[in-house]
């Protein structure tokens, strides 16, 4: 079967690998339909790792967002049938570690993740004709255009920044970073109750995308910065925030415009020493600031809102390539002009 391989930094091949197989009575195989380039496979293809620890050491099959139709299955399946359609979790925990005991699964000490170098050998990823998956990561979707079900795990992690933040029925929500992450964090508040939702972004495209996406206003805080002091000032203006940029800078400003006592929900991922350096805000407003780390619990209820259409991904899906074409749907994935790009198998 033909499956996109990471050899190393920037050498990405569409190359035949051996037939993935059921080992596991519990295991199913799954034929890919579509799948989406994130931020971690561009960090893979560009540097070769994601962060120091994590670094491509044997070639790697990329790829954890995407959905599929189940080809085969284990003899100890009950979930899923032949001929599903399903949409698949890329975490694959233990069960039985002192954390899955806990149902923190999240932090599980034998975590497989789809598409990672974290362990050795490297857990392969979903962009390949044929993928094999523990029945715990399906579900079951219905009449989903792939396209769509490809979206099920960034959503995941948006309804997890959702979560962190408690209660948002009839909140005003700041989302800092309009990229893809932001937007459905944008959908994510609004299915959730947010009241208001309000995205910031130095880039107006996206910025155009997050109103599509359900944002009630939007800022440009390159162009207006007067109304990123205006909303700093008397102590801030939104009840919570979501903040998707990871950049240290715009997380000391979201923490200026968080009313005090509210959250701030950490959805972007600082690079080593990019944290905000300026925290007065976090201290003087007793913000409480609050990490989010993948998802686990959040993948049902982004799946149902994918179903039931309460969230539209679409207007965030900038182009899909075959992925005989991946490099240069890598290479459209990394132009700051595109948000999501998908491949089709
Ligand atoms: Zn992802
Ligand atoms: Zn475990």
């Amino acid at each position: 079967m033909k499956a996109v391989v990471l050899h190393k930094k920037g050498d990405l091949r569409y190359e035949d690998i051996p037939d993935s197989q059921i080992k596991d009575p519990k295991e199913v195989k799954v034929k890919m339909l579509a799948g989406g380039i994130c931020g971690s496979d561009q960090h893979y293809y560009t540097l070769g790792n994601n962060g120091s620890a994590i670094v491509v050491r044997e070639p790697l099959v990329i790829g954890h967002e995407g959905c599929g139709v189940v080809e085969e299955i284990g003899s100890d399946v009950k979930d899923v049938k032949v001929g599903d359609m399903v949409v698949m979790r890329p975490a694959r925990p233990c069960f039985h570690c002192k954390f899955c005991e806990k149902g923190m699964y999240s932090y599980c000490l034998n975590m497989r993740h789809l598409g990672s170098a974290a362990t050795m050998p490297h857990v392969q990823g979903l962009f390949a004709d044929y993928v094999v998956v523990h029945e715990a990561q399906c579900r079951v979707v219905h009449d989903m255009k792939p396209e769509v079900g490809a979206f099920a795990e960034p959503l995941s992690v948006a309804f997890n920044g959702v979560h962190s933040l408690g209660d948002v029925i009839g909140k005003n929500v700041l989302v800092m970073g309009a990229g893809p992450i932001g937007c459905l964090c944008v959908a994510a508040a609004k299915a959730c109750g947010a009241d208001r939702v309000t995205a910031v972004d130095i880039r107006q495209q996206t910025l155009d995308i997050a109103r599509k996406m359900g944002a009630d206003e939007v800022c440009n805080s390159k162009e207006n910065p007067d109304q990123i002091t205006a909303w700093t000032a008397d102590k801030g203006h939104f009840d919570c925030c979501i903040e998707a940029t990871g950049n240290g800078f715009a997380a000391s400003q979201a923490m200026g415009m968080v009313l005090p006592e509210g959250v701030v929900s950490q959805v972007g991922m600082f690079g080593a020493g990019a944290g905000p350096k300026d925290l007065g805000a976090f201290a003087t407003k007793a913000l409480k600031w609050r990490a989010v780390f993948r998802f686990y619990d959040e993948f049902g209820p982004a799946v149902n809102a994918l179903q039931n259409g309460t969230v539209d991904p679409l207007p965030l899906l900038s182009a899909t390539f075959k992925a005989a074409d991946c490099v240069k749907a890598m290479e459209a994935a990394l132009s700051p002009e595109t948000m999501k790009v998908e491949l089709t198998f």
